[in-house]
C-alpha cells in the first residue's frame, strides 16, 4: 500500500479514551484496573471496545473535549484537510510524513488518579490507561515520522516530570491558545514544554463537528467553590447559550448517539446568579433538550449543596426527563469528599453554601434521601488523606458512609493527589505508608458497599448499553468473581489492616 503523506494535525489518544464502553461510560472505570488482572483481549471486549472507525480512519466518536479542540481548530482556520480526529487502531490512516502535530487528549494517562489504591488491593502492576497510553507513544509511525506530540485534557498534569516521549504538556483550555501553538509548532517557531491555555468564555466554546463518547454536551466551565485538591475549582464558572448546548445535542443525535449526559462540575449551577440556581434557565435547558427526543438524559456532576439548596428542582428535572416513565434512572457523579466539617472547613470552606458546613453530613444524608425518592443514582468520591487529617476525621467520614450503605450507588475513596496547578499542588500526596487502620477501614467499607450495589447498578444501566446478552452475562460473571476475589481483602480493611 502506498505511503499517506498524512494529516498535519492529528487528534487521537488511546483505546481507554476512545471506546464506546457498550454505551455505559461507568465501565470506562475499568480502564484503572491493573492490565495483569485481564488478558487485554478480555478487557477491551468487555469494558473498552473502541468506537466505530469511519472509512477514511476517523474516530466516529471521540471525548468531548477532543471534539472541542477539533471545532476550534476548524474555526481558526484549519481546513478539514489538515486536521483528522484520528481512530487509534486507523493511525496508518492518519499520521504520515506531513504530520507535524500529534495532540492526544487524556483523563488519566499515567494512572495516578486511584492507582495507588489498586495497586495496594490487588497488585498485579500498571494499570490500563498507563499501559495503553505508553503503547500509543510508542507507536511505530509516531517513532518514525518524529511529529510533536501535545498531550492536553484533564490528566495532562499527570505527565509533568515523567520521563515519557511527549514534546509539549498543554494545561488548561484548548480552545484559547491551542490554534495558535499548532501554527508556532508547523512554522518550526519555539514552544515551552508546558503550556497553559487560558480560558474562553461560554459563548466562546464552539459546537462539535461529530458525535461524542456517551452523548457529553457541555453546558458550562469551572466552579466557584473552591477546594483545594481541585482543578476546576482554578477556572472561573461560565455556562454555554441554551442554542449553543442544543446544537451540540443535535449533532449527537444526528449521528446516532441515543443518550445525552449535560456536563458541568455542577448541573445545578447553569445559570447560577445571585447566590442561587436559575431555576427557569435549567428547567428552560431540559426541556428543550427532551424535546429532542435522546432516549435518556443523565447529568455529569452535582453538587450536593445545590441539590439541598432546591431539592424541588430536581424533582422538576426528573418530572421532566421522564424517570420512572422514559427511563428507568438518572445519574451524576457527586463529591462527598469527606464527612468531617474540620476538614472541610480547612480545604473545601464553599462546599456546603449557603447552607452551614456543620451541617454537611446530613445534608449529604437529606440529599441521597431525596436521591433515593427520584431514582438518581450517585457516583461519589471521597478523598483520604488530606493534610492535616487524623483518625477522628476519617471515622466521621466512615460513619457517614455507614449512614448510606442501603442506597444504591458507588462510592470511591480516592488517596489525596496533588494536582499541579490547585492550592495544594504543593504538598505531598497520601500513599499507603501513611494509611491509618481507619483509612484501611473506610476502604473496605467503600468496597462492600459497590460490591453490594453493583448488581443492581449494571441492571439499571443496562437501558443505556449497546451490549449484547454474551458481553451481560461475562459482565455478570466476572461481578461474582469480584465479589469472591475481594472480599479476603475487604475484610482485612474492615479490620483496619492493609489489604496485602
Ligand atoms: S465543588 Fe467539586 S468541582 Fe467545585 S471546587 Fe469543589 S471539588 Fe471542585
Amino acid at each position: 500500500m502506498p505511503q499517506m503523506p498524512g494529516k498535519k494535525i492529528v487528534l487521537t489518544s488511546d483505546t481507554t479514551m476512545m471506546s464506546s464502553y457498550h454505551g455505559g461510560v461507568m465501565l470506562g472505570f475499568a480502564a484503572i484496573m491493573p492490565s495483569r488482572a485481564l488478558p487485554d483481549w478480555i478487557f477491551r471486549k468487555l469494558f473498552c471496545p473502541p468506537v466505530a472507525a469511519a472509512a477514511d480512519g476517523s474516530a466516529e466518536m471521540a471525548p468531548c473535549g477532543m471534539r472541542k479542540v477539533e471545532a476550534a481548530l476548524l474555526e481558526a482556520g484549519f481546513s478539514r484537510e489538515e486536521v483528522m480526529v484520528a481512530h487509534p487502531d486507523h493511525l496508518d490512516r492518519a499520521i504520515g510524513p506531513e504530520t507535524k502535530i500529534v495532540g492526544i487528549t487524556h483523563d488519566d494517562p499515567m494512572g495516578k488518579i486511584a492507582v495507588r489504591e489498586v495497586e495496594d488491593i490487588i497488585g498485579r502492576g500498571p494499570p490500563f490507561n498507563r499501559t495503553k497510553f505508553l503503547e500509543l507513544l510508542r507507536h511505530p509511525l509516531i517513532r518514525e515520522h518524529r511529529p510533536k506530540v501535545v498531550i492536553g485534557g484533564n490528566g495532562a498534569w499527570e505527565v509533568m516530570g515523567e520521563d515519557v516521549f511527549v514534546d509539549h504538556i498543554y494545561l488548561g483550555e484548548g480552545e484559547s491558545d491551542f490554534p495558535e501553538i499548532c501554527r508556532k509548532i508547523i512554522g518550526k517557531e519555539s514552544v515551552p514544554l508546558v503550556i497553559r491555555g487560558k480560558a474562553v468564555l461560554g459563548e466562546a466554546i464552539p459546537v462539535n463537528r461529530k458525535a461524542t463518547i456517551g452523548g457529553i454536551v457541555e453546558i458550562g466551565r469551572g466552579c466557584w467553590r473552591g477546594c483545594a485538591f481541585c482543578s476546576p475549582a482554578m477556572r472561573t464558572l461560565r455556562h454555554r447559550p441554551l442554542e449553543k448546548i442544543l446544537a451540540d445535542v443535535r449533532v449527537n443525535l444526528a449521528s446516532g448517539q441515543r443518550d445525552i449526559i449535560l456536563h458541568s462540575e455542577d448541573f445545578f449551577s447553569y445559570g447560577y446568579r445571585d447566590g442561587k440556581p436559575d431555576e427557569k434557565k435549567i428547567l428552560e435547558l431540559v426541556s428543550a433538550v427532551k424535546q429532542l427526543g435522546p432516549k435518556t438524559i443523565d447529568v455529569s456532576h452535582l453538587s450536593l449543596a445545590s441539590v439541598h439548596q432546591n431539592p424541588e428542582l430536581l424533582r422538576a428535572v426528573s418530572r421532566i426527563v421522564g424517570v420512572g416513565r422514559d427511563q428507568n434512572h438518572m445519574s451524576a457523579w457527586i463529591g462527598i469528599e469527606t464527612g468531617s466539617c474540620r476538614i472541610l472547613k480547612m480545604h473545601m470552606p464553599n462546599k456546603a453554601r449557603p447552607a452551614k458546613i456543620d451541617n454537611w453530613p446530613e445534608i449529604v444524608r437529606n440529599c441521597y434521601r431525596l436521591f433515593a425518592e427520584e431514582s438518581w443514582l450517585p457516583v461519589a468520591s471521597l478523598v483520604l488523606g488530606l493534610p492535616e487529617e487524623t483518625a477522628e476525621d476519617v471515622i466521621k467520614t466512615t460513619e457517614l458512609v455507614e449512614s448510606l450503605k442501603d442506597y444504591t450507588g458507588l462510592m470511591l475513596p480516592l488517596f489525596f493527589t496533588t494536582i499541579a496547578d490547585t492550592k495544594l499542588g504543593g504538598r505531598k500526596g497520601f500513599a499507603r505508608e501513611d494509611a491509618l487502620p481507619e483509612h484501611w477501614q473506610l476502604v473496605g467499607l467503600c468496597l462492600e458497599y459497590n460490591l453490594r450495589h453493583l448488581k443492581k447498578l449494571h441492571s439499571l444501566y443496562r437501558e443505556r448499553m449497546t451490549a449484547g446478552p454474551v458481553v451481560h452475562a461475562a459482565l455478570k460473571g466476572i461481578n461474582l468473581m469480584a465479589d469472591h476475589l475481594l472480599s479476603k481483602y475487604m475484610k482485612r480493611m474492615k479490620r483496619g489492616e492493609p489489604p496485602n
